[in-house]
């Protein structure tokens, strides 16, 4: 009689046997080649991943972050603001921390700066239930703060197992923290947005926060530069 295996007790059973990478098969809508995902101890990111981590999927990782006591941030916040949206999406967006509003329905990017960051993805032809979203740290700084280096320390090995549970085709950091805790430099954003760059594996494209541009909105012309690029190397339609 055969049982069905889940993928959790799967990657625990090929880690005990001594497989220490999967192959992953390649999306049926791209040309690009099987992911590996390496499970070696050397890589920082496995470091906190259980068995098989390689395998799991988001509501795995959620359910490991629902009392999240990691650090101080755990102590102010109504909701873990987890991430929404396709789980199997092509393009991932990252930001820094949840505000208030997220904070209150444990969403990320539902204020102010989400409606704009909204109006972008519709730019490109998708919706907000196509992109998948999240942010650097999951739950909110006091006074929309940034983030602190131990906090988003803290943070990050969640967020790179959202990156590998999702394998989008490429990541947008939205504004200066976003891009330097996930690729662990001290980047002016003015001066590196645009510039692709990759973080295991996968291409990683820095922009503006829309709360910037919510301050500035001259900036907002080299955002629509960014997401042009974004749709280019998608092949989406060119925007309207
Ligand atoms: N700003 C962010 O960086 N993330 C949110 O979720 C909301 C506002």
């Amino acid at each position: 009689m055969t049982r069905p295996v889940s993928r959790r007790m799967l990657g625990a059973w090929l880690k005990e046997v001594g497989v220490d990478y999967v192959m992953l098969p390649a999306r049926a809508s791209t040309s690009a080649p099987a992911a590996i995902m390496p499970l070696s101890p050397g890589d920082p990111a496995a470091v906190a991943l259980p068995s098989g981590a390689g395998l799991e999927t988001l509501d795995d990782i959620r359910e490991e972050l629902t009392d999240c006591r990691r650090c101080p941030l755990c102590a102010g916040r109504a909701t873990v603001v987890f991430g929404v949206g396709n789980p199997r999406a092509r393009l991932m967006f990252v930001g820094e921390g949840p505000g208030s509003e997220e904070d209150r329905l444990g969403e990320p990017f539902v204020g102010a700066a989400g409606k704009r960051l909204d109006r972008w993805i519709a730019r490109i032809g998708l919706r907000r239930e196509d992109v998948y979203i999240a942010n650097i740290v999951k739950c909110r700084p006091p006074g929309n703060r940034a983030p602190l280096p131990d906090e988003a320390k803290a943070c990050l090995p969640y967020l790179l197992r959202q990156i590998r549970a999702v394998r989008p085709e490429i990541v947008c950091t939205l504004g200066a923290t976003a891009l330097n805790f996930l690729l662990g430099v001290e980047a002016k954003i003015t001066r590196e947005r645009g510039k692709w760059r990759e973080r295991d594996g996968v291409p990683v494209l820095p922009t503006y926060h829309p709360a910037f541009i919510l301050r500035d909105a001259a900036r907002e012309t080299e955002v629509f530069e960014d997401f042009d690029a974004l749709a280019s190397r998608l092949r989406l339609p060119p925007a309207k």
